[in-house]
């Protein structure tokens, strides 16, 4: 199948978060699996072309936004093998230091830089004749490529054929903007009403992609359902739930070259569902590393961004709880971001100072690890439309213990000890109550010898790669495929 891959970011080329992973594995295992996938970004400044052998292609590209026409140029690199990648150039929008922000300030003209992106990728597939049979679009900065394709677009020869998807990521990030950015979308006052755009006397981008592409999915299937009450979709709930029968949820994957404790050379020893002794070894050097005892306590690891999303509040009062009762118990974390997360955490810690470990910023070989080294590994999620860290815990044998939401509930099965299914702890509700009782039952479990080699076995042998991935995409590709024909 013919696939454009629409999207802000990507690994390697430019990235913020999960959003670059993802549209980085998914078309390099679509690419994998036969298929001819085109993958068009923004050639932002830290683009380098000569590092990423971009070289120029086709005419210049004519771009109506607003009143006229700006000019574009269209770079292409076979760089990720056999991804077709195309960046569009226009340094007046893309030749800054951020992507979407400088030091957290949003850019003024983020509406114009993405309804530009989103007509200069329709541009460059009709000049460079790339006919393709789906457009898979991603979050609110291409979410207005299916609302072109069906009005500017409508009768364009090469997208007779053209199915649009959206995928949404993360809807607590919609693309609001004032009505006045219609004039440069080149669209009539008409779509400006609560059955299309409009918004609260605004337009919202994602709420265009919802309403005009043929197909939305979620990254899991529980977060489809999730976002349509008003807890999870905010005021787009009501949007999602009018549009459901074109919603499905596919889970993301985890990239097994990367995440792997049989081969991972960021970790100090490495180790196998067979052979778990490096596991305990990476487990003394973990608790070297935060200047912890070396004793055999179970350790809870995290590693996060801190924001309200993650829930680290909601897990800072069951730590503060916990540890008043239970002395045996260590827990250490990584993760950058809201500064009030941050002073709550050093004072607990500051009372437990030979139990608690933290560390503030970002790093990377820590986080493997803490993958590696903890024997718990802790999600309090408000909200987790998939969630990573949770997947890459099974494959290094450390149990989840999860609040029951999105993504989280999709790859966590509860402990059964009757039966020893299951390989991790689940708990409903936003409360450091129920937290607590998940905690407090995982470190029974891991009392018992058995039982916590049977988790460990269960957690180990849980694999979700990008190549499941793909397959279900694909298959949905086909389903869209189809019923348009
Ligand atoms: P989200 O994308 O919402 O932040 P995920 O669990 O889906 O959450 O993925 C987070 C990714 O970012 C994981 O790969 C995780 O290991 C990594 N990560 C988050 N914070 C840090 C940090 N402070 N240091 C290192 N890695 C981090």
């Amino acid at each position: 199948m013919n696939i454009a891959f629409i999207t802000s970011e990507a690994y390697p080329f430019a990235k913020t978060g999960g959003l670059a992973d993802y549209s980085y594995s998914l078309p390099k295992a679509l690419a994998k699996r036969g298929h001819s996938v085109h993958l068009f970004l923004p050639r932002y400044y830290c683009v380098d072309k000569h590092r990423f052998q971009c070289t120029l292609i086709g005419e210049p590209l004519a771009v109506p936004i607003g009143n006229g026409i700006r000019w574009a140029g269209i770079y292409y690199t076979t760089y990720l093998d056999d991804v077709h990648t195309y960046f569009i150039e226009h340094d007046d929008y893309y030749g800054r230091d951020g992507l979407y922000d400088y030091n957290g300030v949003a850019y003024n003209d983020n509406a114009e830089r993405f309804i530009y992106f989103c007509r200069a990728c329709i541009e460059a597939m009709k000049q460079l004749a790339i006919a393709p049979g789906i457009i898979h679009c991603n979050d609110w900065q291409t979410a207005l490529i299916p609302l072109f394709l069906k009005t500017h677009y409508i009768h364009e020869s090469v997208f007779q054929k053209a199915k649009s998807l959206l995928t949404v990521h993360n809807v607590g990030y919609q693309g609001v903007f004032i009505k006045e950015v219609l004039q440069l979308m080149q669209l009539p006052d008409n779509l400006y009403n609560s059955e299309h755009i409009e918004f609260f006397g605004n337009v919202n981008f994602l709420k265009a992609g919802i309403v005009y592409a043929d197909y939305i999915t979620t990254v899991s299937k529980k977060y489809a359902h999730e976002i349509q009450e008003h807890e999870y979709g905010y005021d787009l709930s009501t949007v999602f739930k009018s549009h459901n029968k074109k919603l499905f949820g596919i889970l993301n994957g985890v990239d097994y070259e990367h995440w792997n404790p049989e081969k991972d050379n960021l970790i100090p020893h490495t180790y196998s569902i067979t052979d778990l002794s490096g596991k305990h070894k990476c487990k003394k050097a973990l608790q070297e590393f935060y200047g912890l005892p070396k004793n055999n306590f179970p350790i809870i690891g995290c590693i996060s961004r801190l924001t309200y999303q993650k829930g680290i509040d909601i897990l800072i009062n069951t730590l503060d709880w916990l540890f008043f009762d239970e002395k045996e118990v260590q827990f250490v974390i990584v993760g950058s971001g809201e500064q009030w997360i941050i002073e709550r955490f050093e004072a607990l810690r500051a009372m437990f100072p030979d139990r608690i470990g933290v560390w503030w910023g970002y790093n990377e070989k820590l986080a493997h690890l803490i993958e590696a080294g903890s024997d718990f590994y802790v999600m309090p999620s408000r909200y987790e439309p998939s969630g990573l860290n949770q997947m890459y815990s099974l494959a290094y044998g450390t149990i989840p213990i999860v609040r029951a939401t999105g993504g989280l509930d999709d790859s966590i099965e509860q402990f059964d000890e009757k039966l020893t299914t299951g390989n991790g702890f689940k708990y409903k509700n936003n409360d450091s109550a129920e937290l607590y009782t998940a905690i407090r039952y995982a470190l029974r479990v891991y009392r018992n010898n058995f039982l916590m080699k049977k988790i460990i076995n269960n957690a180990m042998l849980f694999k979700r790669s990008w190549d499941n991935t793909a397959k279900e995409y694909e298959e949905l590709y086909y389903t869209i495929s189809k019923k348009y024909q």
